[in-house]
């Protein structure tokens, strides 16, 4: 299977080169050239009754026809093992009041960022081998908080592999932090910049083009790769739990084989969602999927009115991982829309000299699979409380958007089907919020101190929290 680039004709890749390389070279995407057949009923049925690292695999392999079977069956047995809590991998809570939430957040660095990243490294690792590539690869991240950590523990001690995060300065929630400061190891090391999520992220995306750095790596024997969602081996893991929550809810007996399943979805970079949008284009019976956006809702408003409009205040709000006001992986679907890079290459272009674009008639009518919502800080709180004493389930400060929007959806909307609301991280990664949301006061100290008082008030610590929390934490902050 061929890959190609969003914005041009002519950079033309395999899937591993595409994964090795992470951007194509004009700064476009790389998509599938052609998308993958879907699954036929019958198939989608075999699908469910398949293991995670199973189903996995027969989605990876649609995609990436260019690894054996040996290689995708070692990918993802070493992707999805021990070192996840819950066998399931995202397990689907459904809580008393009937809500059902896939936890995304089982994997070792408590973050859904982890389903990606536990597998991108060995992807990179087996694409290298199977081309006999002697290059070393240095990693350059953007992060808004939990990537940073996911990736840094992903690539730990991975030979020849180099990984640089570059996280907003203060725009990291205090827990978050300190896991990532405490994942900093010989091969990884993560950087604060004086500036926000959008400015770390288009300073990477400009080194990533820069000839002159990418001819001193060359020198070297290294090259550039990326393991943010826009590296399309980081996207593709994430297909699979759509499906898994699909196989699970058909096993709760909370839907029929072929009934449609919506889908709320914490939106920043717009990874997550994009990788329900390719699930449904695989076949799987999506209804709606509902992209739901914090106060930076950039994302709601393009929804409603088909003009993606950059210019405006940047929040740093309660949940930081969807800080973001320029959503890479838009791109992705607009190129699915239109199939045509030179558009895409223009709506880019007229972003980044206006700061804005509008979508052609066309375009904006095939958006309608979507429904966009958001939600401010306090409506985040106030999710949170009503979860809460609804039925005893604590949610974290993202999965609340998500949650919230869902509710909305349900009042607003006569879509068939149940909602899934996907929760992206574990609450107590977020202490200072969850405790004042449902206590209603403010933690007496930030970070460590703050956890322990969410700990006593809702219950135990997850283990893989405890591991990091001795460690020493020490920030390099640079100019933006
Ligand atoms: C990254 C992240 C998101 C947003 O996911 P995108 O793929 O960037 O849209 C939501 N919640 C949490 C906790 C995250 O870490």
């Amino acid at each position: 299977m061929i890959y190609r680039s969003t914005r041009s004709h002519g950079h033309e890749v395999t899937a591993a080169q595409a994964i090795v390389q992470g951007l194509a070279p004009d700064g476009g995407l790389f998509v599938p050239k052609e998308f993958p057949a879907a699954f036929t009923p019958a198939g989608l049925q075999e699908l469910f009754a398949l293991p995670y690292q199973e189903l996995a695999k027969s989605i990876l392999e649609r995609f990436l026809p260019d690894y054996s079977s040996q290689q995708l069956e070692a990918i993802v047995q070493g992707a999805y093992g021990s070192q996840w809590d819950d066998d399931r991998i995202t397990p689907l809570t459904t809580e008393k009041a009937g809500s059902h939430y896939l936890e995304l957040f089982h994997g070792p660095t408590l973050a859904f960022k982890d389903v990606a990243l536990q597998c991108l490294p060995r992807l990179m690792k087996t694409a290298l081998a199977n081309s006999a590539d002697q290059r070393g690869i240095v990693i350059l991240t953007a992060t808004s908080g939990d990537t940073g950590t996911a990736a840094m523990r992903g690539f730990q001690a991975l030979e020849k592999t180099r990984v640089i995060v570059f996280y907003p300065y203060q725009g990291v929630a205090p827990i978050q932090l300190k896991q990532m400061l405490s994942e900093n190891s010989a091969n990884t090391v993560a950087v604060a910049v004086e500036g926000n999520f959008d400015q770390a992220q288009s300073r990477v995306k400009q080194i990533f083009n820069d000839p002159d750095m990418n001819s001193l790596l060359a020198q070297h024997d290294l090259t550039f790769s990326s393991a943010n969602s826009m590296n399309i081996g980081r996207l593709l893991p994430q297909v699979v739990y759509y499906f898994a929550a699909y196989g699970q809810l058909l096993d709760q007996g909370a839907i029929k084989p072929g009934d449609p399943v919506n889908f709320s979805v914490p939106t920043g970079n717009f990874g997550d969602i994009l990788a329900g949008y390719y699930a449904k284009k695989l076949g799987l019976p999506v209804g709606r999927l509902i992209c739901a956006s914090n106060k930076n809702n950039v994302l709601t408003d393009f929804f409603k009115t088909g003009k993606y409009d950059k210019k405006r205040d940047f929040y740093v709000t309660n949940s930081p991982s969807m800080d973001i006001l320029v959503s890479s992986n838009l791109e992705r679907l607009l190129f699915d829309l239109c199939q045509d890079p030179d558009l895409v290459k223009s709506l880019m272009e007229q972003l980044t000299s206006k700061g804005e674009y509008q979508l052609p008639e066309e375009m904006r009518a095939k958006l309608d699979g979507f429904w966009a919502d958001y939600a401010t800080p306090e409506e985040i709180e106030g999710e949170i409380k009503r979860v809460h004493q609804e039925s005893g389930y604590v949610i974290d400060p993202h999965t609340a958007v998500a949650s919230l929007a869902a509710k909305h959806f349900k009042e607003q909307v006569a879509a068939p089907g149940p909602t899934v609301v996907l929760s992206t991280a574990s609450p107590f990664k977020f202490p200072e919020t969850v405790y004042h949301a449902i206590s209603g006061q403010a933690v007496k100290e930030k970070g460590l101190p703050a956890l322990k008082q969410l700990t006593d008030l809702v219950g135990s610590l997850p283990p893989a929290m405890e591991a990091f929390l001795g460690r020493s934490s020490q920030e390099i902050v640079i100019p933006a």
